[in-house]
């Protein structure tokens, strides 16, 4: 399988607690406006790159993982392979990004899918009147860092509570 990889940071740490591989994938259909990086729209823009290859570099380091974008959500299949080997090769902690709102995921048999491997989705599109730059990992206050085993458990949304505060 190859995925549209539009950038690898490793040892990031604004997408998420502690240090993290944050692995960019191309395309998103959102549309927001003022979003931070319009380049990253194009489906077919970065570097199309194999899931092995993509595995190698999460276990060539002691980071837990990001996904975002672009949205990863746009090709869910794709994010489902991709969750699912990191998770069962490595077990680390993997955090997602989309544009997608958690009841929009949850509605959907597609999107749902890969939400099986990922801890933490922060959903939501970016708006730009709701835009803050104190929040912690997120653009707008309409955005959740959402527990998904805990939310998916109970049935409401619960947010990812920061360890550190
Ligand atoms: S979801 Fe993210 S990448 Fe997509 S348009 Fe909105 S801010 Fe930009």
């Amino acid at each position: 399988m190859q995925i549209n990889v539009l950038d690898i940071i490793e040892g990031t740490s604004v997408d998420g607690p502690g240090l993290r591989t944050a692995i960019y994938l191309a395309g998103c259909t959102h549309g927001c406006k003022g979003c931070h990086n319009p380049q990253s729209w194009d489906e077919n823009g970065g570097n199309p790159t194999s899931l092995e290859t993509l595995i190698q570099i999460v276990k060539g380091n002691d980071f837990d993982v990001t996904i975002s974008g672009g949205d990863p959500f746009l090709h869910p299949e794709q994010l489902a392979e991709l969750c699912r080997h990191i998770k069962t090769q490595t077990g680390k902690n993997i955090w997602c990004y989309t544009g997608y709102t958690w009841q929009q995921i949850c509605n959907s048999a597609k999107l749902s899918e890969p939400l099986k491997w990922i801890d933490v989705v922060v959903d939501g599109p970016f708006i730009e009147a709701l835009r803050n730059p104190e929040l912690l990992f997120r653009g707008s206050s309409n955005q959740r860092l959402i527990d998904v085993s805990k939310s998916l458990s109970t049935g409401t949304i619960s947010e990812w509570l920061n360890p550190f505060e």
